[in-house]
């Protein structure tokens, strides 16, 4: 056996091998001891034929999904090897072979998954500087096919999917990504593949094999030459990994990347897409927000929309018209809704029943499922609307499939497959036949029993039934010396005996050899009406598909009109105009609509550039991303939180705020930051959006003034970028660039000062704001009266000193501003780092002046000391 161990594992070195051993899977060898760790179970020993014992641990096959689980989920891969034949039957040893390798991209036990969510396995494969990018879902069936040109945008790729594994080609592996980031950071397992899973003969062969085509132009693969790779590589693991036929993958969607709108990963992270910035939550996200829908599918395709917004305005508004159709037909809607809630998870049940893993109870639950869509489709059957119309004509309401399992299965049947009680009355005569064997034997018994009673006086004999002995009599001590003697004693126990006799073996073999007929015949009648099923995949998919669209558009409906949401109107102007815009997530968070709405316009001529003045905590930030999200939810085809909305189309969003959080990742604030800026000033286009929150905060206030600075010049320019932006910043010193550039403009968010004391009005205005407010801010957070007293004092002390005037002077002085000074009354306390930064200055250049070569050493030793002394 041990050699048959050793056979199998060479084959599967990389994978902890679950030896299947009667009731156990057992682990050997090094597997053994990573198994005992990670699951906490103990390590025995082996006698194995070697020196030493085999390091030996086990988990019983019952529980297997759990234990399995926990490995899988910390990236293990695992081989279930399983005993193909009888043991009972079995000569020598018995026959045994890996039936599946469970991984983190292909675990099948839905118990396990989020169902809001994917559980993507994606293949890069890099070949000539491109990356052929599949992404797949097993247990729903997604495959999708991609071409990538640059690394930064494959990183947004893997961001958008975030998949739990990973596989690559050679060439990937060694091309010097940050795979280390990849695995600790986001919790992505990584396994680059040997070659020939790449090589293009076979992985073009494999797909068109699959897909019954001759050439892979009819897919549509035509221009995706490493997809194609990437595709085939994927498919030919999933087939190693599954051990079976896949036909459930039954669609391979190749994309480009010109369909939706590109969201780099810190842009989904600071906008909160799908969930929260610190607490990596769905609650505070947007799609908390968002997300009513009724089912798991709709879940996962809602949350696809938000991380995919659309570039094409004829795409978005025929989603606004579904929409506004639902919200407009509010009893139509409810009531699709109520169908849809018992409605399962048909796309995870479709696979399951490819993968002959669905038990009875799936069945059924797949059965009421279908029952519901025919209510469904009638009630769409008056919708008008492009999208509900092609809606309409997607939904199969699959009557066949429902009427067969109602037919078939009963209704309330049990988990195991093979036990019986499957069946419905009625659908096999031969069933009806047997079960009447089984119940008329109860019959038989019970008259035998009475019949045997009669005969021999004994009048508690009872007739019994367990496992070993099958049927017996059973008399207790005291009738004991009734006992006839054609009875045949099987077993004494403490206070009865056990008997048979022959007309009882003769019932037995009768009722239990039905039994045995009828369970056989109950699970081939059961595999048959699966599998029918199963070859019905592709109508089932798409049925499912267009379920799960419909959920969310009457999820996107229902929250417009629970919310008070506007239907955006979509423009290609280049114009964004909301008119009292509201952050969807924030104005849920605060009390009694006390949310203070505001106005954005920005247009790519002079209204290009909006610089942000205020203190903080005067909503800022809250301004900035809620006009964010209101463009990005136009763009996904929802209504937004505005009394009016016109969208001009963006191709994409760009994000600079606060990077505490990255600290963690081991770079530098301000390195970050600095990486970000580059990113946005690489990529974004006079087409993009951006939203850039204090840039420049993370160095001196003398660098950061002149970077940002810089940065708006930048982006104002249009030859170089001229790019939408909404700019907040704490450097006064910016607005003086409204009306030296002719495209900024001037907001700040208004503050009403109450004595000592400020009240935040949260309203937007023209203008910059004059002041900062730290002290007042510092109050409000409860830094202590003493502090900030003595805050104030500075401040004062400062001030007479004339620092400001000196700060302003530089701070023109460094972004070549002709301006003349404007007037401060008073000062930011970060700004006395300005002060050093300049006297160090003063040194530098006095020794870069420095002729060295003819200073005699008493020379420089003076010079040294008066540096110094300026220090
Ligand atoms: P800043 O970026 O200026 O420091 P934030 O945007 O973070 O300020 O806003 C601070 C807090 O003020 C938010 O958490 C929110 O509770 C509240 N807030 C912001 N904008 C509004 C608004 N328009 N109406 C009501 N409350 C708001």
């Amino acid at each position: 056996m041990m050699q048959q161990y050793m056979k199998t594992k060479e084959e599967y070195k990389d994978c902890i091998l679950f030896y299947r051993l009667g009731d156990f899977y057992e682990m050997f060898f090094d597997d053994a001891i990573t198994a005992s760790k990670e699951l906490e179970i103990t390590l025995t020993g082996k006698n194995c034929g070697l020196e030493e014992r085999a390091p030996m641990c086990g988990v019983p096959y019952h529980a297997v999904d759990s234990y399995l689980n926990r490995l899988v989920s910390k990236g293990y891969k695992v081989a279930i090897c399983e005993q193909v034949e009888d043991p009972a039957t079995a000569k020598g040893i018995v026959k045994r072979e890996v039936v599946r390798i469970a991984t983190p991209g292909t675990n099948l036990d839905t118990q396990a998954l989020d169902e809001t969510k994917n559980n993507y396995l994606m293949c890069v494969a890099y070949i000539a500087d491109r990356y052929g990018v599949s992404v797949a879902d097993v247990t729903t069936g997604d495959y999708f096919v991609t071409e990538i040109e640059d690394s930064e945008k494959l990183f947004d790729e893997i961001y958008k999917f975030m998949p739990s594994e990973l596989i690559c080609n050679e060439a990937f592996y060694m091309s010097g990504m940050d795979f280390d980031d990849l695995r600790e950071r986001l919790g992505i397992t990584v396994y680059s593949l040997d070659a020939w899973y790449f090589d293009d003969e076979i992985c073009t062969k494999t797909l068109e094999e699959h897909f019954h085509c001759a050439t892979l132009e009819g897919l549509g693969l035509a221009d995706y030459d490493c997809g194609i790779v990437a595709a085939g590589a994927l498919f030919q693991y999933l087939k190693e990994t599954q051990k079976n036929a896949l036909t459930h993958m039954s669609r391979l969607i190749p994309y480009t990347n010109g369909k939706y709108m590109l969201l780099d990963s810190s842009t989904r992270r600071n906008l909160e897409l799908c969930e929260t910035m610190r607490e990596k939550q769905k609650r505070g996200s947007l799609l908390w927000v968002l997300d009513k829908t009724k089912t798991a599918m709709g879940a996962r395709t809602l949350r696809k929309y938000i991380e995919q917004p659309l570039l094409h305005k004829k795409e978005i508004d025929e989603r606004l018209d579904a929409v506004e159709e639902f919200k407009n037909n509010a009893i139509a809607r409810e009531e699709i809704r109520e169908y849809l809630t018992p409605v399962y998870d048909l796309e995870r049940l479709v696979s399951k029943i490819t993968y002959q893993s669905a038990n009875p109870r799936d069945l059924t639950a797949f059965e009421s499922s279908l029952s519901m869509l025919p209510h469904v489709k009638t009630i769409l059957s008056d919708m008008q609307s492009t999208l509900n119309r092609e809606l309409y004509d997607a939904l199969d309401p699959l009557e066949d499939l429902c009427t067969l399992v109602k037919k078939a299965i009963k209704d309330e049947p049990p988990l195991a497959m093979k036990e019986g009680g499957i069946i419905r009355d009625g659908y096999n005569a031969e069933v009806d036949k047997l079960r009447h064997a089984k119940s008329d034997g109860k019959e038989w018994l019970a008259k035998l029993e009475e019949d045997e009673r009669e005969k021999t006086g004994i009048k508690n004999l009872k007739i019994k039934y367990n496992k070993v002995f099958g049927y017996y009599l059973e008399v207790t001590n005291s009738f004991k010396n009734l006992v006839p003697e054609y009875y045949t004693r099987k077993q004494t126990l403490a206070n009865a005996e056990r008997y048979i006799i022959p007309e009882l073996k003769e019932l037995e073999d009768t009722i239990l050899g039905a039994e045995d007929k009828l369970y056989a015949l109950e699970y081939q009648l059961y595999c048959e009406v699966r599998d029918t099923i199963a070859k019905e995949v592709v109508r089932i998919q798409t049925t499912a598909k267009a379920v799960a669209k419909i959920d969310t558009l009457a999820s996107l409906a229902l929250v417009a009109e629970r919310n008070n949401y506007v239907r955006p109107k979509i423009n290609e102007k280049g114009v964004i105009d909301i008119k009292d815009g509201r952050h969807p997530v924030v104005e849920k968070m605060i009390p009694n609509d006390m949310f203070i709405t505001n106005d954005t316009y920005l247009n790519d001529k002079k209204k290009r550039i909006s610089i942000i003045t205020g203190p903080n905590m005067a909503g800022k930030s809250t301004y900035m991303r809620q006009t964010a999200l209101i463009v990005l939810m136009a763009q996904i085809g929802s209504y937004v939180p505005a009394s009016s909305a016109n969208i001009g189309l963006v191709d994409r969003i760009f994000t600079r705020v606060g990077a505490s959080d990255d600290l963690a990742s081991g770079q530098s604030t301000f390195m970050v930051e600095m990486t970000e800026v580059a990113n946005i000033l690489r990529n974004a286009t006079s087409k993009s959006l951006l939203i850039l929150d204090e840039i420049g905060r993370g160095t001196s206030t003398f660098d950061g003034l002149s970077i940002a600075w810089a940065v708006i010049e930048h982006i104002s320019n249009s030859k170089l970028l001229g790019a939408k932006t909404l700019f907040a910043t704490h450097y006064h010193e910016l607005t003086e660039l409204e009306g030296k550039i002719d495209n900024v403009n001037n907001y700040c968010i208004a503050v009403k000062e109450k004595g000592d004391d400020i009240i935040f009005l949260r309203k937007i205005v023209s203008g910059g704001a004059d002041k900062s407010y730290g002290i007042q801010v510092a109050r409000l957070a409860g830094v202590p009266a003493s502090v900030t007293d003595r805050a104030k004092e500075i401040v004062e002390e400062l001030v007479q000193a004339d620092i400001t005037s000196r700060i302003k002077d530089i701070a023109v002085a460094g972004s070549e501003s002709k301006h003349k000074a404007k007037k401060y009354d008073d000062v930011d306390l970060a700004q006395m780092s300005l002060f050093d930064t300049v006297k160090d200055d003063d040194v530098l250049q006095e020794l870069k002046n420095l002729d060295v070569t003819n200073l005699t050493p008493i020379d420089a030793l003076n010079t040294l000391y008066q540096l110094q002394n300026k220090l």
